[in-house]
């Protein structure tokens, strides 16, 4: 019972009636963890990691949306699949030490979670960024598998990164750190084995730096081990849109298919202003919305006139400034401190890009009281169970990440694809492909819900489920 009562504190949870029972969030109402297999192995994870909180949260919420599948199919527990799913297939951690411009030796540590491979090697990003911590790299991972799966692609799911900030540091800083990192990290990735790509803090700069280091000490020009690539060596076309424009993608068919609406008109508000949130921007923008606010972990800007974003581009990408700067520039357009503010904002369509746990059930709260149609998720798990709960009661359209940002794995993979033939496609073959996707996997998931009788949650976890766990049992006790 401990355990439970620790995990009950951590998510701030209603004690449940019940002694064994864990109150959720699904479908509007507390329910339970009915089945006493999905508590166990819950219960196994609590013990096992009982500081990994962002872990915690994210293998409730699958196993949750899960409950009405396993019901179906007794074979599972009778594998131990659901055991093994929540295990890393191999974790790796190491040491990353680098010497500064000042002569200095630093210290930084690296990660690799390779979660599981049923599908198609690991694939999954990098993140340099200083909460960067187990917790959050397995969560990550474990995300990724759902997330992979949903594309239709053969690929399996990983993460990693280090506890590094790139910010404030020198080009040259960076790549000693980028060298070192990846002269550990080439012994346990390969074309086949596993492709890692950027995530927060690892842009084209760092992929260049890794994917340098990897051919000099591998000796071999394996292009396809990493993918967000320069377009000169290797990189497709409309990667660096792809994560932006396939959350705008999927959220334009929720809206066409749920609400026979679209972005046309729409007022929308915006997390973060790196690469999802900038290209998110850009295509909503193109399909006829107004992007009103965009933000950093400082602050956030308010542009009633709809974001410049020629100027955030400047700002963001070509000097690596901050969106404070944007409204000393922009007329018309104000700045304010601290990132959560944005969320005060009134939108149609909100799409937070920025970070995890960035909506809270009192952020929710607003987005509703302001009468948001929709909210699809460009970051990975920015709203809390709180918040999607908000979201449920007030029958607000959801798309989750795993689904709504799916757009960046799919178009790294369809990198690779080009790497193994050495050929390119152009940018239009390419966004027409990552348009195809992302219809798909909304009519995939749309289709779960529909059949389990849940929201776009469910549906997502269990599409993505179905199919890592049918070739998990076809592999055998691996
Ligand atoms: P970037 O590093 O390009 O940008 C991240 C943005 O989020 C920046 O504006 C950053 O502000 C802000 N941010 C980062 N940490 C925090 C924090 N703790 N609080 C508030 N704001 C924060 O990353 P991406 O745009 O690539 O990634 C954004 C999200 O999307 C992440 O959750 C990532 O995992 C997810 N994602 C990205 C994909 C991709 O293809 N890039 C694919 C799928 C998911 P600041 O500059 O101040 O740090």
């Amino acid at each position: 019972m401990q355990v439970w009562d620790r995990k009950l504190e951590n998510m701030k949870l209603v004690r449940a009636s019940s002694e064994t029972a864990l109150p959720s969030y699904r479908m509007g109402v507390s329910v339970m963890l009915q089945s006493a297999y999905m508590k166990r192995v819950y219960d196994q994870v609590l013990a096992r990691d009982p500081d990994q909180k962002e872990f915690q949260q994210a293998v409730l919420e699958v196993l949750e949306s899960l409950e009405p599948m396993l019901e179906k199919h007794p074979e599972y527990e009778k594998a131990g699949l659901l055991e093994r799913f929540v295990e890393p297939e191999r974790t790796i951690v190491f040491r990353v030490p680098w010497v500064d411009d000042a002569g200095n030796v630093r210290v930084n540590r690296g990660y690799r979670v390779q979660f599981n491979s049923a599908i198609g090697p690991y694939k999954g990003g990098l993140r340099f960024h200083p909460t960067v911590n187990l917790s959050i790299l397995k969560f990550l991972g474990f995300e990724q598998i759902l997330k992979n799966s949903l594309t239709g692609l053969p690929i399996g799911g990983g993460k990693g990164g280090a506890d590094f900030d790139p910010k404030g540091k020198s080009d040259a800083e960076v790549m000693r750190f980028c060298q070192s990192f990846m002269t550990e990290l080439q012994r346990h990735i390969g074309l086949d084995v596993d492709v890692p790509a950027g995530d927060i803090g690892v842009g084209g700069r760092e992929i260049g730096f890794l994917f340098g280091q990897y051919k000099r000490i591998r000796d071999s020009y394996d292009a396809g081990v990493l993918t967000g690539k320069g377009l000169d060596f290797g990189g497709s076309l409309a990667r660096t849109e792809a994560t932006g424009y396939g959350l705008c993608y999927l959220t334009a068919e929720m809206l066409k298919c749920m609400k026979n609406e679209s972005f046309a008109g729409k007022t929308v508000v915006i997390s973060g202003s790196g690469n999802v949130a900038i290209f998110a921007t850009e295509k909503a923008t193109a399909l006829g919305a107004k992007v009103v606010a965009l933000s950093d972990s400082n602050g956030y800007v308010h542009d009633p006139n709809g974001i410049n974003l020629d100027v955030v581009k400047d700002i963001k990408l070509r000097r690596r400034g901050r969106m404070k700067e944007y409204a000393q520039e922009v007329p018309g357009s104000t700045y304010a401190d601290g990132f959560k503010g944005i969320w005060t904002i009134p939108c149609d369509i909100a799409l937070p890009c920025a970070t995890q746990n960035e909506i809270d059930g009192e952020i929710a709260q607003t987005i509703v009281k302001n009468g948001t149609m929709a909210v699809a998720e460009g970051a990975n798990m920015p709203s809390t169970p709180e918040a999607i709960e908000v979201f449920r009661k007030a029958g607000i359209l959801f798309a989750p990440a795993k689904a709504a940002n799916a757009g960046g794995v799919a178009t790294s993979a369809l990198e690779m694809s080009q790497n193994s033939m050495r050929y390119s496609w152009t940018f239009q073959e390419v966004d027409a492909k990552l348009k195809d996707i992302m219809t798909g996997i909304f009519h995939n998931i749309y289709n779960a819900a529909q059949e389990y009788g849940g929201d776009l949650v469910v549906g997502a976890n269990i599409a993505g489920f179905q199919k890592v766990a049918n070739a998990m049992l076809a592999q055998g006790l691996v």
